[in-house]
């Protein structure tokens, strides 16, 4: 083997355990144990396959190594390693991130157009605990309450779970996600990967100093998990492993705007925003604007609660693409018809854009926040970037 070597890596900080980049790796170069998502150096081949499949950016990590970390090295980390000072083949020594060149650079750029790309936290975010519970030791949450969020008519099926942690700590964030584990085991004997669902309510528990939170979970015809969770019944006792997630969280600071834009369950991060908000500041202006798409009325997750919520705290768009004898709309649509409001929030660099839900409303969203900030004389990728860069950027899709 030539050395240095390139290694790619997962940051765990940041890694939310979807699995999606172990089940998309054509190689079968990622795999896992109860606490990490690892890299396998003399498998992967730089296909860049998992790199845009990956909701959190936590896949695209890379070292220069002279020998390339172990599984059972990556396996440990709670946290990636520095970029270590490589001594080159030539002789010379190359600080740091140098040791990256510039093609590595260029297939990186190539693979994220079009994806999240890497996310940073809001500067004024709380700090968030991650992957406190894994698959060797989850937690054992009680369901409080089951209650469907869409009309009994609707052929959405969309559950509002709430689940106590008793005296477990389980301190989580608004935008921060769990995983539950289905129980029972797969064709091959093992036990079913955990699922992993936002979190709907605040930190401080769905009610508020309860040690409790809620789940925004869609019935998916024929699949395992949603359906577990939706046929819960109050006591049910329910594997946790998670917190997850490092970025996808909202600024503390009071002056900070959300320009929150969502698809269906994609509300779940949202609802949590507003409620912390709601709880911190009240009915007062909450800086919050919110673009929500769902079929109907009648599918929107949390319809009625969210109607009550005052135009001072969040201000409301809601759409729909499926009402009979109106014509189809979606979230960008609507962007289009309010360009001023979304150009004003754009331009101010108090504001923090997230986008939830529906992998497919990424481009859609993204062409309308280009043009809108194009007729401010503002190009939209260099704007996106320094939005990332900043930590007002935030994209969750599935
Ligand atoms: P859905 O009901 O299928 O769709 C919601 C709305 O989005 C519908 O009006 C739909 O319109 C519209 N839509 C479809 N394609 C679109 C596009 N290209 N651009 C803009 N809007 C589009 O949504 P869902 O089943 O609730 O799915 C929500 C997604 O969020 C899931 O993929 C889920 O995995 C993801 N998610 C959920 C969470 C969570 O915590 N629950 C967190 C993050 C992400 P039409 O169907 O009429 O075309």
């Amino acid at each position: 083997m030539n050395k240095p070597l390139k290694q790619h890596l997962i940051d765990p900080e940041i890694c939310i355990r979807c699995y999606t980049c172990e089940m998309t790796c054509p190689l079968e170069a990622i795999e896992h144990d109860d606490n990490n998502v690892v890299v396998d150096a003399s498998k992967c081949n730089f296909c860049m396959d998992c790199i845009p499949v990956c909701p959190t950016g936590s896949i695209d990590e890379w070292r220069v190594v002279n020998d390339p970390y172990s599984l059972d090295e990556q396996f440990e980390w709670d946290e990636l390693p520095a970029q270590a000072d490589i001594q080159t083949a030539g002789g010379e020594v190359e600080t740091g991130m140098e040791a990256l060149d510039e093609a590595m650079a260029a297939l990186l750029a190539e693979a994220h157009a079009g994806a999240g790309g890497k996310a940073k936290a809001p500067a004024s975010a709380s700090k968030p605990t991650v992957n406190m519970y894994n698959l060797g030791k989850p937690a054992k949450a009680v369901v409080q309450g089951n209650y469907r969020l869409t009309s009994e008519d609707s052929d959405s099926d969309v559950r509002h779970i709430i689940l106590d942690l008793g005296g477990l700590p389980f301190p989580v964030l608004e935008g921060q996600s769990v995983g539950i584990i289905p129980p029972g085991t797969d064709d091959e004997g093992k036990p079913h990967l955990p699922r992993l669902y936002s979190v709907s309510s605040p930190r401080d528990g769905e009610r508020p100093n309860f040690n409790n939170l809620s789940l925004t979970v869609k019935r998916d015809e024929g699949g395992l998990c949603s359906n577990y969770v939706c046929d819960l019944k109050k006591g049910d006792t329910v594997q946790l492993t998670g917190p997850f997630g490092a970025t996808f969280l909202m600024p503390e600071d009071p002056q900070a705007r959300l320009l929150m834009i969502c698809t269906g369950t994609g509300s779940a991060p949202m609802r949590a925003f507003t409620m912390r908000r709601q709880r911190s500041v009240g009915a007062k202006s909450g800086g919050m604007v919110m673009f929500f798409g769902a079929r109907t009325p009648e599918s929107l997750p949390y319809f009625g609660p969210l109607n009550k919520v005052p135009d001072t705290l969040l201000k409301k768009h809601l759409v729909f693409s499926r009402i009979p004898g109106a014509a189809k709309e979606y979230v960008q649509d609507r962007m289009r018809a309010e360009e001023d409001v979304v150009a004003e929030m754009i331009a101010d660099p108090n504001t923090h854009i997230y986008i939830c839900g529906l992998r497919g409303m990424e481009e859609g969203v993204e062409k309308t926040l280009t043009n809108i900030a194009e007729s401010i004389g503002q190009p939209w990728g260099a704007l996106r970037d320094t939005m990332r860069n900043e930590g007002r950027y935030h994209v969750e899709t599935y």
